[in-house]
């Protein structure tokens, strides 16, 4: 097949990072001269489906303190993502971005990290410490800070339809490897974005199916989804469990854990309506996520960016941000070694 003269940069994935980083490539002067071509096997329209991430996220903001070179990081992301979506709630309210107070009550083993108060947790916007009347009996540390939920079905799908208008094409498909990207039929692809939630046979990479963390560990929260979206009641954090089915009795556990850190979200019968029950794997990385320049034998370049685990949302626009300069990077180089 004849292959279109203009220069292509295909996108693997259509979640989260891989939508971001698609729009800020379309967006931007440096890469929006390329077609931008998004090649994934699922997407936020499709019926949810727990290999899938991104729609089955809570999805809420939630700063968690810098502890290691990990957390440093994801919190240099979030701290730039949330700038873009506090602009985006403003600008586009139909996007399903809603802003609201975030409380954290922490116990356990996790409460040294937010009693040593550091910077990219204090500085959240909004933060101040819950003392008093205002921290629950037997919780050792609780702060407030302004926080925002997003539908990610309906954010989703409002990037894919940005994306689109701006000239974006789509490819249903699935890859054996990152390297396939380089020979879509029909486009003349020169580099390739790698966000594929997972990687491709990365032995780094894991899952964590399906926030309060208790005195035991556990974690519970309660996420009021925007436009009538219900709210979630979560979570467990199984690493490494493929199980896709729902339990009833975690289901039960949540419901009543749920309920007795807000008493105000039962119904009045004291009970809940469940809407549905959701099984999501984050796709996770041992060291954190995969972002980086992969420069192939052939001098071809990949864009890896997966492996974020559960801050897809929160770190997006900061990571395709990041994916955008490797991406001008990399065409540079090229367009220089090309000359020679
Ligand atoms: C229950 C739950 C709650 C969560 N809560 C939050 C939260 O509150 N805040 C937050 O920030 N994050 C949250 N997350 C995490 C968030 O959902 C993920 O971090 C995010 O969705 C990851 O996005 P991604 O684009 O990297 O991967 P994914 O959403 O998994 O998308 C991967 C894409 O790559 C494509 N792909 C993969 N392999 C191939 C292949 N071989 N061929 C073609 N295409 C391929 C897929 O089709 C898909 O389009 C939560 C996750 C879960 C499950």
């Amino acid at each position: 097949m004849e292959l279109r003269g203009q220069e292509t940069i295909a996108v693997i994935g259509a979640g989260v990072l891989g939508l971001s980083s698609a729009l800020e490539l379309i967006e931007k002067p440096q890469t929006s001269k390329h077609q931008i071509v998004i090649v994934a096997d699922h997407f936020s329209t499709d019926p949810p489906n727990p290999v899938y991430s991104t729609t089955n996220a809570g999805a809420h903001y939630r700063p968690v303190p810098a502890i290691n070179t990990q957390t440093e990081r994801e919190g240099e992301h979030a701290a730039r993502t949330y700038s873009r979506f506090k602009k985006l709630a403003a600008e586009e309210p139909a996007m399903g971005i809603e802003f609201m107070e975030g409380i954290d009550y922490v116990s356990g083993a996790a409460t040294a990290n937010y009693t040593a108060m550091k910077p990219n947790y204090v500085n959240s916007e909004g933060f101040r410490l819950l003392e008093g009347t205002e921290k629950p009996q037997g919780v050792k540390f609780a702060a407030r800070y302004d926080s925002f939920t997003v539908d990610p079905e309906t954010y989703c799908f409002h990037l894919l339809r940005r994306f689109r208008l701006k000239g974006g094409k789509i490819l249903r498909l699935t890859l054996q490897s990152a390297e396939e990207a380089f020979r879509l039929d029909g486009y003349n692809v020169a580099l390739v974005v790698n966000c594929s939630g997972m990687g491709f046979g990365d032995p780094k990479s894991f899952i964590i199916r399906v926030a309060q963390q208790n005195e035991d560990g556990t974690w519970t929260f309660i996420v009021p989804r925007p436009l009538d979206g219900g709210t979630i009641v979560g979570g467990t954090k199984e690493v490494r469990d493929w199980n896709p089915t729902a339990s009833l009795a975690v289901r039960e556990e949540l419901l009543q854990k749920g309920a007795k850190m807000y008493p105000g979200i039962v119904n009045s019968s004291g009970g809940f309506d469940v809407i549905r029950d959701v099984v999501g794997r984050r796709p996770a990385r041992e060291g954190g996520m995969r972002l980086e320049v992969e420069t192939l034998p052939d001098k071809r370049s990949i864009v890896h960016a997966y492996g974020i685990g559960g801050r897809g949302f929160e770190t997006s626009w900061g990571i395709a941000e990041d994916v955008q300069r490797m991406v001008t990077e990399s065409m540079e180089k090229r367009t220089l070694m090309n000359r020679l």
